[in-house]
């Protein structure tokens, strides 16, 4: 469960939480390690799938550490590594990887060295599974999104090549088609999110959606291409609404907004493999961002 930009409380899956059961975890999973999730989550989103400026991957911590608990989480900061401890969780899964460059020093100038440092000492590793989680059709980021959209009849919208089932973006259609302004309601509703940010209405409805869950201007001619109706996605600038040049809605929810599902995701994608094992998606709202409305 984790609280969304509204503040409200949300289950990961109600369903799947009723099963767990916490107690038995010691005696199923004795020798669970951290690689045990790392190879399960790897086995979805390999990481040679990640981009190259990307830093997917074991982060913190050693892999063959005995496994206690996993917190699933959109970015690791130090209340999240607070939280872990709280919820007696070793092993901090993240979306964003916390490190994307090389740190020099280690003073707790920042909330990186911060965070980085509170983990170490804390004995808490922290693995993230950013772009090469993206890159996948199939249980990936933008899967979800969809889901939660109800697209169907969905296809990668910019496929790697010579790499089966991987891409970025994904678009697919609305089962029936919706106005414009019905559309924009449905995205607030579906994705939770406070506002949406969005081009010059065109009076056409919305059939053919594209979508990129966190900054996705990169795949706007990929969207113009494919004659989407709307391409949802985050952190576009100023001028790149601009480009839309009125042959698409561009729909912008917010970085957070996008992604928040990827923690029910990762949930679901390791509750799948070890049911009784001791799994939290956090309480909190990392969102960096806020909006007085
Ligand atoms: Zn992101």
């Amino acid at each position: 469960m984790w609280r969304n930009a509204n503040n409200a409380f949300f289950e990961c899956n109600t369903n799947l939480k009723t099963q767990f059961k916490p107690r038995a975890a010691f005696n199923v999973y004795k020798d669970m390690q951290i690689q045990s999730v790392i190879e399960a989550l790897e086995a979805i989103a390999p990481p040679y799938l990640q981009e190259s400026y990307d830093n997917a991957g074991l982060i913190v911590g050693r892999p063959t550490t005995p496994l206690k608990g996993v917190l699933f989480c959109l970015d690791s900061t130090e209340a999240i590594v607070q939280e872990a401890l709280d919820k007696g969780c070793n092993l901090i899964v993240a979306h964003h990887p916390i490190v994307f460059k090389g740190l020099k020093r280690f003073n707790e100038n920042n909330y990186v060295e911060r965070t980085v440092m509170a983990a170490i000492k804390a004995n808490v590793a922290i693995y993230a599974i950013h772009t090469n989680l993206d890159n996948v059709h199939a249980r990936g980021v933008n899967e979800k999104i969809a889901q939660k959209l109800g697209l169907i009849d969905t296809q990668l919208l910019a496929p790697k090549t010579g790499f089966e089932g991987a891409g970025a973006g994904l678009i697919g259609r609305l089962p029936t088609p919706m106005e414009e302004k019905q559309f924009l309601q449905w995205l607030k509703t579906a994705l939770l999110a406070q506002c949406v940010r969005h081009t010059t209405l065109r009076h056409k409805p919305i059939s053919l959606v594209a979508v990129c869950g966190g900054a996705g201007s990169f795949l706007l001619p990929k969207a113009l291409e494919a004659q989407a109706d709307a391409f949802v996605t985050a952190d576009f600038k100023y001028h790149e609404f601009f480009d839309a040049e009125n042959q698409l809605v561009i729909a912008d929810v917010g970085h957070y907004e996008s992604e928040q599902f990827t923690i029910e995701l990762l949930y679901e994608l390791i509750h799948e493999k070890f049911p009784t094992f001791a799994l939290h998606c956090t309480d909190l709202n990392t969102n960096p961002v806020h909006y007085l409305l």
